[in-house]
């Protein structure tokens, strides 16, 4: 899981994340929602160490992110980030996109990472199309692989932004259905998005961010069906 105590970002004098805490337990499915500019992508990139936080601690995977002598090669193969643009590489088949930092960074050999790829294509329905390049696949289809690159990595978390966000509406609920499936599994993920449906589906929690702060959090159906504070039925209002 993750253990987000107190985390403070700036960019300059703007403070982006003001003192926010968040669990992710073992197992847990997280959905983070809130409006463009709230901070959910840079809480997400500090989870991984993309971005440097200021101030407050992150455990994740056993390690402690926020210690300055921390291994970040090391965390960092815990978690799996998924993004609004898969960034496969192009000139990469899709089975190899999935092996590349398996022999790199993990140093399996090739046949055991074409072992995982492949158990992992099939995990996110695209076992058949494990030759194709990824300009000979939908976006939908790119986003699967770009799922099963990451669990080929054997995460112990996965941190999803807006990985629909970018596809065509008729690929979306094949890209939901993956998430929905890995959910079910017990991966332990925190996913943001705007999918409120999948949300109430799928999510334990809903974690409702505004203005860099923690606004309101609470089992889904209540924070999506019955929220509390104002600030959340406005945006809620807005989404549904
Ligand atoms: P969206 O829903 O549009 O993706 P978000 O909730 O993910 O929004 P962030 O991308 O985390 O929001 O941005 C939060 C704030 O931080 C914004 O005001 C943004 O302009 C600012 N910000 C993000 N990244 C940087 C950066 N690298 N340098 C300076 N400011 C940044
Ligand atoms: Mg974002």
């Amino acid at each position: 899981g993750v253990s987000i105590q107190n985390l403070r970002k700036s960019y300059g004098t703007n403070e982006v994340l003001k003192g926010i805490s968040l669990n992710v337990s073992p197992g847990e499915v997280v959905c983070l929602i809130g409006p463009s500019g709230s901070g959910k992508s840079t809480l997400l990139r500090c989870v991984n160490l993309l971005e440097q936080p200021n101030e407050g601690t992150i455990h994740v995977g056993g390690f402690d992110a926020t210690d300055p002598d921390v291994d970040i090669d090391r965390m960092r193969r815990k978690v799996g980030m998924v993004f609004q643009q898969f960034n496969l590489f192009p000139h990469l088949s899709a089975l190899r996109n999935c092996t590349v930092a398996q022999t790199k960074v993990l140093k399996r050999s090739q046949s055991e990472a074409d072992k995982v790829a492949h158990a992992n294509l099939e995990r996110v329905g695209l076992g058949h199309l494990a030759d194709r390049y990824p300009d000979q696949l939908s976006g939908g289809q790119q986003q699967r692989v770009a799922i099963a690159r990451a669990l080929s990595m054997d995460p112990e978390l996965m941190l999803f932004d807006e990985p629909t966000s970018a596809l065509d509406p008729e690929t979306v609920g094949d890209v939901l259905s993956v998430m929905r499936n890995l959910a079910k599994e017990g991966m332990t993920m925190l996913v943001v998005t705007h999918e409120m449906g999948f949300a109430r589906e799928v999510a334990d929690r809903v974690v409702f961010m505004d203005g860099g702060v923690v606004v309101e959090e609470g089992v889904a159906e209540q924070v999506i069906s019955a929220p509390t504070q104002g600030r959340t039925k406005e945006f809620l209002k807005r989404v549904l």
